[in-house]
């Protein structure tokens, strides 16, 4: 069955609702959605990050809040209303989220990702879910990521081989500091030990396609 992809409405030739490369961004930006909430805790006061805003007299004055990184803050909970979703669309108990919001966004964030094969397979609201997640992700980065290159270095695609015998081609990704490339769609690691195997397999499938 040939469909396309419910969020970047490219073919997928799996019948999946998002394709590989759409899961694999969807998974990368979920993972990091709780460090980006916690990280916006910083930005709430002007000049907090900017290093001024000491000297004055009299001691410490109330800092305005920023009101649009606290509107920012709030839109993290659609995190958790995506999980409900989930879990009524699969007819199971509503999710207990319970705490505060970053104890909250990280059970929502990890319900997410267990549920995410599930998700890409057959779920209609994948594509939705896709589109609000990297709106929100996008939104965040701008206020703690300025840096346009997050993402670190490009490896080429994974090439682990699952047990249907199928590649996995996932992009590969060296995070910035990282030794190791780690495939987010099925999790293989590539030390830099295999990087040369690594290229000669991408090389061959290549030219196989
Ligand atoms: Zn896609
Ligand atoms: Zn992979």
């Amino acid at each position: 069955m040939d469909t396309t992809c419910t969020h970047c409405h490219t073919p997928d030739p799996t019948g999946s609702t998002l394709c590989v490369p759409c899961t694999t961004t969807l998974t990368g930006q979920l993972t990091d959605l709780p460090r980006m909430y916690e990280a916006l805790a910083e930005h709430l006061t002007p000049g907090s990050s900017s290093g001024q805003g000491r000297g004055g007299k009299g001691g410490p004055a109330p800092l305005p809040l920023r009101v649009d990184v606290l509107d920012l803050r709030g839109e993290f909970d659609t995190v958790c209303g995506w999980l409900a979703a989930v879990h009524d669309a699969r007819h199971l108990r509503g999710p207990r989220l319970t705490g505060d919001t970053l104890t909250r966004l990280h059970t929502a964030v990890a319900g997410l990702l267990a549920h995410m094969p599930w998700i890409v397979a057959t779920w209609p609201g994948a594509g939705d879910l896709a589109q609000e997640i990297g709106d929100l992700h996008r939104s965040a980065a701008t206020v703690v990521d300025p840096d346009p290159r997050p993402r670190g270095r490009r490896i080429g695609h994974c090439q682990s081989i699952d047990t249907s015998g199928a590649i996995c081609g996932a992009v590969l990704w060296l995070a910035p500091g990282e030794q190791v490339a780690r495939c987010d769609w099925c999790s293989m690691a590539w030390p830099p030990t295999t990087w040369m195997q690594l290229r000669a397999w991408q090389t061959e499938n290549a030219d196989a396609a």
